[in-house]
């Protein structure tokens, strides 16, 4: 699969009056664990939805592998994202809400055979497929989550504080699965989380959020030693 980068240019959105993204401008490269870390409401979820097409800047420009893709509409942006709350289907199996997205872009059966069962095997979820998701952990959901998610094939994977419903040991582990899944997809992925040492513990490089405003971007250490100002000081720990 081909490695895409994904490039934000100048991005402004408002709701109402209120303007939540200020002037956004980044880089994820091709391949990238790109971490996007900021305090409650910074406007990280904004950013996301806007990337996955589900919201739409005031001005500014949304480039995927180098194509302003702003006027393509969320279902063919090849863009996956998964959701804090997981949104799965209760009242269907493992296989029936990873095998979903397939259905609906009529991947026709052997081949949907195939590709559910590889993104259950790629989570760890090969025996739970007949469950529903009330009978699972909340790593298990998660994994069903990200199953669903890789199972369509994304160019770019959209992770929205994916850890946080979890307890701080599974939160761990499971930081640590995403981060090898990642890398043996190679899929290029933006990871929000308002935590700094799940940032700093993954990321490539991460920007720091405030106020809708990217206060800096650059690797873990690289913020850690030469944070910008107080804000990026203190939020990545320095002056802790
Ligand atoms: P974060 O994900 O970093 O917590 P959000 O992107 O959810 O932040 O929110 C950024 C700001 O935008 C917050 O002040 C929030 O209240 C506001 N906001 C988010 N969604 C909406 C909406 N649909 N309508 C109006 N304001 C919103
Ligand atoms: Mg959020």
């Amino acid at each position: 699969m081909k490695k895409v980068s994904v490039e934000c240019r100048n991005i402004r959105l408002s709701y109402g009056k209120t303007e939540v993204l200020k002037d956004i401008s980044l880089v994820v490269e091709p391949g990238e664990f790109f971490a996007l870390l900021g305090p409650s409401g910074s406007g990280k979820s904004t950013l996301l939805r806007l990337i996955a097409g589900f919201n739409q800047q005031n001005s500014g420009q949304l480039l995927v592998d180098g194509r302003d893709i702003g006027s393509v509409p969320p279902h063919k942006r090849n863009i996956g994202m998964v959701f804090q709350s997981y949104a799965l289907w209760p009242h269907m199996t493992v296989w029936d809400n990873v095998a979903f997205g397939l259905v609906e872009r009529k991947v026709r059966s052997a081949e949907l055979k195939t590709r559910v069962a590889a993104a259950l095997e790629l989570v760890g979820l090969s025996q739970y497929a007949k469950r529903r998701p009330n009978e699972l952990s909340g790593g298990q959901q998660q994994r069903v989550a990200l199953a669903r998610t890789i199972v369509i094939e994304p160019q770019v994977l959209l992770l929205d504080e994916p850890l946080s419903n979890l307890d701080r040991n599974l939160r761990v582990q499971m930081r640590q699965e995403l981060l090898s899944l990642q890398r043996r997809l190679g899929i290029t992925t933006i990871f929000v989380t308002h935590d700094q040492e799940e940032a700093m513990t993954t990321a490539d490089r991460m920007a720091v959020l405030d106020q809708g405003i990217v206060q800096q971007v650059g690797s873990p250490s690289n913020l850690f030693d030469f944070p910008c100002n107080r804000f990026v000081a203190n939020f990545v720990g320095t002056m802790n």
